[in-house]
């Protein structure tokens, strides 16, 4: 006997068939491409092999002997999975080992992990503030932050994207209307939240002057650097080591997931912010701990990002922006993004180069164009970006060579997404 859809049934699913006829009108409709291939600069997707530009694998770990035999051993040794949270018996040696390596990598007293960048803002951020607080955000910050500061109940104030002053604004305005010494009660917090690398437009924020402001106001900084581990600093931890301001950003954020090559979130400070979060962020309290070959692959890309390897495949990084850069934007921008892995100084530095577009259906059309050509970049569209700046978000690794990105920038110009070097200047 099959299914006999009610009336209920089938009104359920007429509504929800309009709405997706809705996104796809708008050039919005998404869908899940399945890669049969491991990650990396050459993915095969429905049979066909392609130049990847879409990935955030930047140092090219995800496809690591040395990772996946240390998630192998982690598997031989403590089996598949973890049977419990973290608190109840599910915390396997390889969780207790990758966040001493990780707040080593930090530089910071302690660490804690947790099953994805995503749960590590929504916990984090519910345990840190509340109905009587204040979050301010950048505006371009990532869905895990915005999600995490609406669930926490706090009052959300938003500056425009990197706008310092705009910033202190909205910080003397909290202030002010702040009980009279209620920066050192408990009453009333006042959070900042940002990405040093922002993951969509690739800038950096000027984290040193939104350092300067939330002392000055006595909030509290939490920064996100999911797109910049890896890639700054002398141990490649980011983009606050890089600017010498660690000590000075109560909250450290990253994932495991992109240039670590494994997957999962972290959180890296103070031991009593770690002892906190452990009593404190139900993401990591009522979740099952997440597999052990996650943590002691990932415990292998930090090992790794931070030695003279990892500094070898940085610069190679480097090397392709810059490639990739003077490609897209002229001449111009060669000579100035041609250092190596102390690039904090230039705003513009990361390994993400948005091709901008502007209409969701003409981003789609440029990406479909490139697949036919053997590149795969996809179309980034709203809610993940606001409408209309639709864009291709071009993302290079450490992987790729010179020729690939050669054969990037070529065809791009033959399509017309950027412009021929006849007419550059
Ligand atoms: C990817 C990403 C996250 C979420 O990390 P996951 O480990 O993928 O869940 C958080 N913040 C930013 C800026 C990201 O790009």
């Amino acid at each position: 006997m099959g299914f006999a859809p009610c009336c209920m049934m089938n009104q359920f699913e007429q509504e929800l068939r309009s709405r997706l006829a809705a996104l796809e009108n708008q050039g919005l409709y998404r869908r899940v491409r399945a890669v049969d291939s491991p990650q990396g600069t050459r993915i095969s997707v429905g049979g066909r092999m392609f130049l990847n530009f879409s990935s955030n694998d930047y140092l090219g770990l995800a496809n690591e002997a040395s990772l996946k035999e240390a998630a192998q051993d982690a598997i031989e040794r403590y089996g598949t999975g973890t049977g419990a949270s973290r608190l109840i018996c599910g915390s396997l040696a390889p969780f207790a080992q990758l966040e001493e390596t990780l707040a080593e990598f930090k530089g910071a007293e302690a660490a804690l992990s947790f099953s994805t960048g995503y749960a590590a803002a929504l916990g984090t951020i519910c345990a840190l503030a509340g109905r009587n607080d204040v979050i301010v955000l950048d505006r371009l910050v990532h869905a895990s932050i915005v999600d995490g500061a609406r669930l926490s109940g706090a009052r959300l104030r938003v500056f425009p994207h990197n706008d310092v002053a705009a910033l202190e604004f909205i910080l003397r305005r909290a202030d002010s209307r702040r009980p009279s010494g209620s920066s050192t009660a408990s009453s009333s917090r006042m959070l900042i939240i940002t990405e040093s690398v922002f993951s969509m437009d690739g800038d950096q924020a000027p984290l040193r002057e939104i350092a300067e402001v939330k002392d000055k106001y006595g909030a509290w900084l939490m920064v996100d650097e999911a797109h910049a581990t890896g890639l700054f600093g002398m141990r490649r931890s980011g983009l606050a080591e890089a600017l010498g301001i660690s000590d000075r950003i109560e909250v450290h954020m990253g994932t495991l997931g992109k240039a670590l090559g494994a997957s999962g979130g972290y959180i890296c400070g103070s031991r009593v912010l770690i002892d906190y979060l452990i009593n404190k962020a139900r993401s990591f309290i009522f979740s099952t701990a997440p597999v052990p070959a996650a943590a002691a692959a990932a415990q292998k890309g930090v090992e790794l990002a931070m030695s003279e390897e990892g500094e070898i495949r940085c610069r190679a990084l480097w090397q392709r922006v810059s490639e990739a850069g003077s490609g897209i934007n002229g001449k111009a921008h060669q000579q100035e993004s041609a250092r190596s892995c102390s690039r904090s100084d230039n705003r513009l530095a990361s390994a993400i180069l948005p091709i901008m577009v502007g209409d969701e259906a003409r981003a789609v059309e440029a990406a479909d164009a490139l697949r036919q050509r053997g590149i795969f970049i996809p179309a980034i569209r709203f809610p993940t970006v606001a409408r209309g700046s639709a864009r291709l978000r071009l993302t290079l690794s450490a992987a790729h060579t010179a020729e690939d990105v050669q054969q990037l920038i070529s065809t791009m110009q033959e399509l017309r997404l950027i412009t021929g070097p006849e007419v550059m200047r």
